[in-house]
């Protein structure tokens, strides 16, 4: 099948109420573009579970404070595009920032409580671009199932509690993470990384797997857990970390005795690239 590629909302509500009337399911994968494989896992499952997919491919300046790096943020319309086209994803919706936030636009969504930990605290108007910007995605594709992925592991808990709060009629899916094979969480933000400051980026990853064996060995004090993340990151030469720690998986709230399921997450510099990657551990 070839790929339907809308750039207007209009458009997109047609194409939106015809397979409603048809009576498919709609899976939605939303992405900022610069696809690599790990957004394709998503438009994956959602192929699996709904009749149709629709991968939206928008920028959102929503979501990017005005020292961040969204102007530089890798932009591959054409290539996305191809790569989602491959996976016999059936519909692209790459609308333009005023389709999206027209001149009269006002309304926008506080985020849940969650939302101010973590990222929250590094950045704070992040979250309520994302669950803007989010919930219109949501409305605009009708969708019966959204797809997100475990890399961004608060904004899953985020947009999860938004759908539940405003009662969006949408099932939120969070797919696992996918690495390259020497454990680095694919992120479009790689391709910013030297040669030498990939080998500093594989240091999220294996401090997360050495906080993974330390629990496996019994390890409940999760202040020593933190304490030895931020060592393992600093060691290994990372610049600059905006937190590592061990939560709640629900709440994000420090989780001191270690109580499992838990989740340990890291943000952290390395050069001008703010890397993120999560782990969870599950009882056994
Ligand atoms: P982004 O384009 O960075 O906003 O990401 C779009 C979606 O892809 C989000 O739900 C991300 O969590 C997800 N994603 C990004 N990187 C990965 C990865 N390495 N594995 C799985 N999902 C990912």
């Amino acid at each position: 099948m070839k790929v339907e590629i809308i750039s207007t909302v209009a458009e997109l509500t047609e194409v939106v109420r015809g397979l409603k009337k048809s009576g498919r399911t709609i899976g939605v994968v939303p992405t900022m573009g610069a696809l690599h494989e790990g957004h394709l896992s998503l438009a994956r499952a959602s192929r699996e579970d709904n009749d149709d997919t629709i991968a939206t491919i928008f920028l959102n300046p929503a979501q990017f404070s005005p020292q961040e790096d969204l102007s530089r943020y890798p932009r591959t319309l054409e290539k996305d595009i191809e790569r989602l086209a491959d996976e016999g994803v059936g519909y692209v919706f790459a609308p333009s920032n005023e389709e999206v936030y027209p001149n009269d636009f006002t309304t926008s969504v506080t985020p849940p409580a969650v939302a101010r930990r973590l990222e929250g605290e590094f950045r704070p108007a992040h979250f309520g671009g994302v669950v803007t910007v989010v919930l219109k995605l949501l409305n605009m594709t009708c969708a019966d199932v959204a797809y997100f992925g475990q890399k961004d592991y608060q904004q899953g808990t985020v947009i999860r509690q938004m759908v539940r709060d405003l009662n969006v009629p949408t099932e939120v899916r969070v797919c696992p993470i996918i690495r390259d094979q020497d454990g680095l969480a694919l992120s479009s933000r790689n391709v910013f990384l030297s040669t030498e400051q990939r080998a500093v980026a594989l240091s999220l990853n294996k401090t997360l797997l050495h906080v993974e064996a330390q629990i496996k060995a019994g390890q409940r004090d999760g202040f020593e857990v933190v304490t030895e993340m931020r060592q393992m990151l600093i060691d290994s030469g990372v610049e600059r970390i905006d937190y590592a720690m061990i939560a709640n998986p629900d709440s994000l709230e420090m989780a001191d005795p270690i109580v499992l399921p838990a989740v340990a997450l890291i943000a952290a510099y390395v050069g001008e690239t703010r890397l993120l990657d999560n782990r969870v551990f599950t009882e056994g």
